[in-house]
């Protein structure tokens, strides 16, 4: 029987590509020997299913007329309907929305949730426009794209830069275009339009959750833990309180205005609300600033990057020296970063579970839209720590089997789902 793909990837696809998507691929190359028969599938992960790419004109608050470059791009809908979030960044390419949405895929199927993966992106600043200018942005982005979203097909959330206003835009946008109301084409929407309680600190937690599970396999006690934080947003944020109220001591966080340190432990509800009233962290009361370098070299039991990918290179990963290291936001550590700590012992939490909390609770809002009933908020945190301890100690127990990191466990935990699934599925036609 002829082999089921060719090896010719076109240009844009090919892992030479520096970048994200290179990053991506040189991944699931890491996984391809503990896949067994299932490898002659591998080819289903190295290729997006779809790309769109739209122009999104707008009309300015001062009469111009401005274009934005928009992507939409599902990576794999073999075990479900792609599942991800749209960023707004000035710096969004199309490299990057590929490996967003293969990482989704990966996400998705880690912690077992029905979802295959995608992402979307528009290269804007935010910060540069209004309220009224992004919201064309979006409801002409999401007409755009308005053919191969929905509720069975692949359902957008909020990532970087875009929030549950921004979801209720595009659900708006979506319903009035097809005619009838819609709830569960986005996740991520305000509570008052089909949202789910806890989806805001959905990430936050189960970042918290995972560094649990990993500081108690490595023996080390929450309570007087040394955490770092790179981003106070709703993720490192929302951690920032938790292992706060757990008892750790968060010593430093560094965001886009600055850095701030304190020996003793960051007071986390201050600087919650300093970040509230000035927009960053920077100036806050009782700390100390910290360069970029000396952030990355503190002696830490947890670090937590939670901002942008590739803040972990090899230019920094020396510097590291971190117990535990939890990704909180998608591909931080470069494939080189990624060996030289862990060369040192440190453990890495891998993004695709160390995150998963945003789009698990997505999925119970999912759930929730289509049953039109909904779960009280103490339900759903219950059933998110359920799912990501579920989720780690798989990971953890695959890790030890094959004497791998828990990256590459997750990866052959969430590639032989999706593999399965293609398998099984069989070729169409
Ligand atoms: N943007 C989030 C992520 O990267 C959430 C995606 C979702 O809820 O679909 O995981």
């Amino acid at each position: 029987m002829a082999e089921p793909h060719s090896h010719t990837l076109p240009s844009y696809l090919d892992s030479s590509h520096p970048g994200p998507w290179g990053i991506y691929l040189q991944q699931v190359d890491r996984v391809a020997p503990y896949l067994g028969n299932l490898s002659r599938w591998i080819e289903t992960l190295k290729r997006p299913k779809r790309i769109l790419i739209v122009d999104v004109p707008i009309q300015l608050d001062n009469g111009t007329v401005a274009h934005f470059e928009g992507y939409r791009v599902q990576h794999n809908n073999s075990r479900g309907p792609g599942k991800g979030g749209v960023r707004y960044h000035q710096d969004v390419t199309l490299s990057e929305v590929m490996a967003l949405s293969a990482w989704m895929s990966v996400k998705s199927a880690a912690v077992n949730l029905p979802f295959g993966g995608a992402k979307g992106g528009i290269r804007i600043d935010p910060r540069q426009h209004s309220m009224a200018e992004i919201e064309r942005i979006t409801r002409r982005y999401t007409s755009e794209i308005h053919d191969i979203i929905g509720p069975n097909k692949d359902i957008p959330a909020p990532d970087v830069n875009t929030n549950g206003q921004i979801m209720a835009w595009m659900m708006d946008t979506y319903s009035m275009n097809e005619g009838g109301t819609t709830t569960g084409v986005v996740t991520g929407k305000p509570v008052s339009l089909g949202g789910s309680l806890g989806r805001i600190e959905a990430t936050g937690r189960g970042v918290y959750v995972v560094a649990c599970e990993a500081a108690r396999e490595s023996g080390i006690d929450i309570k007087g833990a040394r955490i770092a934080i790179q981003g106070f947003g709703n993720v490192g944020g929302t951690a920032a309180r938790l292992f706060n109220e757990a008892g750790a001591h968060v010593v430093a966080v560094y965001d886009h205005t600055g850095i701030v340190y304190n020996s003793r432990g960051l007071n986390v509800p201050a600087l919650v609300e300093h970040v509230k009233s000035t927009g960053g962290v920077a100036g806050a009361a009782d700390t100390e600033t910290l360069s970029v370098n000396d952030f990355w070299s503190l002696k830490t039991d947890i670090l937590i990057p939670a901002a942008l990918e590739g803040q972990i290179t090899r230019d920094n990963a020396d510097l590291i020296h971190t117990r535990i290291l939890v990704e909180g936001a998608n591909g931080p550590t470069t494939p080189e970063a990624d060996d030289i700590i862990s060369a040192k012992g440190t453990i890495i939490v891998p993004d695709v579970v160390a995150n998963a909390g945003g789009v698990t609770v997505s999925y119970f809002e999912w759930v929730q839209d289509f049953s039109s009933f909904f779960w009280t908020e103490q339900e759903i945190n219950h059933r998110l720590e359920a799912m990501m301890r579920a989720a780690y100690s798989g990971m953890s127990a695959v890790a030890r089997q094959h004497g791998v990191s828990l990256r590459t466990a997750a990866f052959i935990v969430a590639c032989s789902r999706i593999l399965e699934a293609r398998q099984v599925r069989g070729l169409y036609p």
